[in-house]
């Protein structure tokens, strides 16, 4: 853990795979999942492209070797999507290809909306010949409810997320409560497909989410419960020991500063944590 400061370390594993793979030794000790993610975001060269999709594959072996219980989520545009979509396309071929050697699963994260298409795009290009990789949907967008709909009807594993991105009003509610309606809706609809994954720490969200599942017939082993690394981490181990099955996302690596800006925006309480700590 070099380069990390401390700013960041309540979110971030660490610098590289050898932290994310002990932090995630510590979360399966505790019955949680994960799924492992090197940060980085909007590459714009090759040579930065191409060391994030070795960097994918460097995970995936290092999952398979140290036996420890998680996937890996990526972002398109850390391999390319938005300067050369044809090299992120092959750069994520050659990852899902690796995962399905290793038995393993690819979740592709959803961007800022002037990727949505292009990611779903994508993704729906290679999924019907691999189905070991997922997409995540943002409640967060007008159109998700329809994208919903599309993914049970091709069986894709969806994570469904609140959005974490700043969006213009024609694309996103801008009013949080009609977020929250929004994800409630999606997360009943996708009670349709294939082992749902519902990511907040909203509990609202969560126990209409359960609600939704168990009305249509779903059991504990069809769906997942997410969370993020750092955040509600005695709730994600609460709701482990109620039975449901919980993936905690770890994020790790140096390019840590938009995840973690990110993480800031979304609540107030955490600039005074920093606060706090830089003071300390
Ligand atoms: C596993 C996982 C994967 C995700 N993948 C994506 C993705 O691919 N694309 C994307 O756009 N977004 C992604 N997100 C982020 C998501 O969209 C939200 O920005 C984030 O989860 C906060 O929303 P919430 O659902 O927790 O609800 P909120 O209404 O924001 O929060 C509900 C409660 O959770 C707690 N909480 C929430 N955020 C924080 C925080 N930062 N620090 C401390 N407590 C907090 C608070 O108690 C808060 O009251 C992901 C989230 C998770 C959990």
């Amino acid at each position: 853990m070099r380069a990390l400061t401390f700013l960041a370390h309540r979110f971030v594993a660490g610098d590289d795979i050898s932290d994310a793979i002990d932090a995630v030794r510590e979360l399966n000790a505790d019955g949680l999942k994960v799924t492992l993610d090197n940060l980085g975001e909007d590459s714009h060269d090759k040579e930065h492209a191409l060391a994030a999709a070795e960097e994918n594959l460097t995970m995936l072996r290092r999952i398979a070797e140290s036996g420890v219980d998680a996937n890996i989520s990526l972002k398109l545009s850390q391999l390319g999507m938005g300067f050369d979509d044809g090299l992120a396309r092959d750069s994520l071929l050659r990852i899902v290809a690796e995962a399905e050697r290793l038995k393993n699963f690819v979740r592709i994260d959803m961007e800022g909306s002037k990727f949505t298409q292009k990611t779903l795009d994508l993704f729906y290009a290679l999924h019907d010949a691999h189905p070991g990789v997922g997409i995540v949907l943002q409640a967060s967008l007008r159109r998700t409810e329809g994208d919903c709909r599309d993914a049970v009807a091709r069986k894709v594993r969806v994570r469904l997320c609140k959005g974490a991105y700043k969006e213009p009003a024609e694309a996103a509610y801008p009013d949080k409560k009609d977020v929250d309606a929004n994800y409630d809706r999606c997360a009943a609809i996708l009670a349709g497909a294939p082992i749902p994954a519902m990511a907040t720490h909203d509990d609202a969200r969560i126990e209409a989410a359960l609600k939704a599942f168990d009305a249509a017939g779903l059991v504990k082993a069809d769906y997942e419960l997410q969370m993020l690394y750092g955040i509600r981490g005695k709730r994600a181990r609460e709701l482990r020991a109620l039975g449901h099955a919980v993936r905690i996302y770890v994020p790790y690596g140096t390019h840590w500063f938009p995840y973690f800006y990110r993480r800031i925006r979304e609540r107030k309480e955490n600039l005074l944590f920093i606060a706090r700590n830089f003071f300390e």
